[in-house]
């Protein structure tokens, strides 16, 4: 198994770290050609959507990336990776990949909450460990097909829609492997 880690901006490296620690291959995403590489699921980092977003669409990566997302290819993104899949994004007029049907909040926490960590229930799993970083949330899922993977304070912080999966937390940046686990499910 084999996963592309986006490598242009933020947190890529402890992505890669927790999955090899799960047995999976990775290499990093830097330019357009690397997007052609044979890979069983790609993870979309945290870091700042914009700037992220800037390079994707300055290095033509923008629709190549698009394409193997609709076509279906297993898709983590947390944290800003989550604002570069969410179709709408509610206090800031941008337009990202915009690839899943959820509506998203930048920054959502304000400042003196921007950043936390706290325990809560992902997927059932009780007492896993959630890393906030200026993070966003999901205001709403625009589709029955999105399931909801974890609440926390009533916001929804990690759904599901078929192959695109996203938290607002960092997990990379815990010990806990539970929700990388979940994502290597997805690669079967
Ligand atoms: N606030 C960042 C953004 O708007 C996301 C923060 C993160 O990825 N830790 O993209």
């Amino acid at each position: 198994m084999i996963v592309g880690v986006l490598a242009l901006q933020g947190a890529f490296i402890e992505h890669q770290k927790m999955l090899e620690q799960l047995g999976v291959e990775t290499f990093q995403i830097r330019n357009k050609s690397h997007l052609d590489k044979p890979m069983d699921g790609i993870v979309l980092p945290g870091g700042e959507s914009t700037t992220m977003y800037r390079v994707l669409r300055d290095q033509n990566m923008v629709e190549p990336l698009k394409k193997i997302i609709n076509d279906g290819l297993p898709t983590f993104g947390t944290c800003a990776g989550l604002l570069l899949l969410a179709k709408e994004v509610d206090n800031y007029k941008s337009e990202y990949l915009q690839t899943m049907d959820i509506e998203a909040k930048k920054n959502a926490y304000g400042r003196q909450l921007g950043s936390f960590k706290t325990v809560g229930e992902f997927n059932g799993q009780k007492d896993t460990p959630f890393v906030f970083i200026r993070a966003p949330y999901i205001v709403e899922t625009k589709n029955d097909n999105v399931e909801v993977l974890a609440i926390v304070d009533d916001k929804i912080v990690a759904a599901r829609q078929n192959n695109q999966f996203v938290t607002a937390f960092h997990s990379e940046l815990t010990d806990d492997l539970t929700v990388h686990k979940f994502f290597v499910d997805m690669l079967k």
